[in-house]
């Protein structure tokens, strides 16, 4: 069943847990995400990247199709919505979540531009993820990791002054894979943004962060956790090891797909499992 963001995120910090919010790109990777979702009686929060899909308006309606048909609680989200154009889309593909990413931009710019997205969404009931500080990439995480680490007091600001819903901080982690440097969480800083921000916090490249930490992020107060790189690398791993596919068989490409969204099922399940939100559906299942 499709809800807001806000939502799901609003239970799970009352909760005590975290939400995983895979990265899709078509029709069967949205449909195994949801499958995981059930099976594991979870919420999920389905992210989607501009570039990850060329009609964002068609794709945003096909998946509220998709999840008006399961009985777990279901947001779309807009991941890192870096134009005005890609945002925009989004509302008009019924998306129940955006984030509008201006962190690149300067403090004032960045709270300006979230603040006129949500004037607009707050009437939808869309709810809006910010991101201050910036997320590393896994290729420059040696060289901006601490440039980048979110100011709690700059970052309480900031809500304040861009009514954001929800924010994307930087504790250490980075996005994809981790080629210069292994993963060094800040807790502490969690600690403190969780005590100083009153909205939920989000948690970027939830790939290759390691199952402790992200377990131990969510304990803290993480309420959603992004991840595509692993689960999109271990399917392909998966179809690349495949007995049939090794030997130079031609296993089609109907086969091929079957078995790589297999396992990039398998591992968003593992991270679903890590955030804490297996058995928290809140939708009951009528006789
Ligand atoms: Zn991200």
């Amino acid at each position: 069943m499709l809800v807001s963001m806000l939502e799901i995120l609003e239970k799970a910090k009352k909760g005590g847990y975290g939400v995983l919010a895979p990265n899709v790109f078509n029709e069967d990777s949205v449909r195994v995400c949801l499958e995981a979702a059930v099976e594991l009686d979870s919420p999920i929060i389905i992210d989607v990247l501009p570039n990850n899909h060329k009609d964002l308006v068609s794709f945003g309606h096909i998946i509220r199709q998709m999840a008006d048909e399961v009985r777990v609680p279901v947001a779309l989200n807009l991941d890192h919505g870096d134009s005005y154009e890609a945002c925009v889309k989004a509302i008009y593909g019924g998306f129940t979540g955006i984030m509008v990413d201006r962190a690149a931009l300067s403090f004032e710019e960045n709270a300006k531009e979230v603040a006129y997205f949500k004037k607009i969404c707050e009437p939808l009931g869309i709810t809006v993820e910010a991101e201050f500080g910036q997320i590393a990439d896994g290729c420059d995480y040696a060289e901006k990791r601490e440039e980048y680490l979110t100011d709690p007091d700059k970052a309480a600001e900031f809500v304040k002054l861009s009514g954001c819903d929800c924010l994307a901080v930087s504790i250490g982690e980075a996005h994809g894979e981790y080629t210069n440097g292994a993963p060094d969480i800040d807790f502490e800083r969690l600690e403190e943004l969780k005590a100083k921000v009153d909205v939920p916090l989000v948690f970027h490249g939830g790939s290759f962060s390691g199952f402790d930490n992200i377990a131990k992020c969510c304990q803290i107060g993480c309420q959603k956790v992004n991840m595509g790189t692993d689960a999109y690398n271990y399917g392909l791993q998966m179809l690349f090891e495949d007995g049939r596919y090794q030997a130079g068989e031609n296993i089609g490409a109907r086969m091929a797909g079957d078995i790589m969204w297999a396992g990039y099922k398998e591992r968003t399940m593992d991270y679903m499992r890590v955030t804490g939100s297996v058995g928290k559906n809140w939708i009951k299942i009528e006789d």
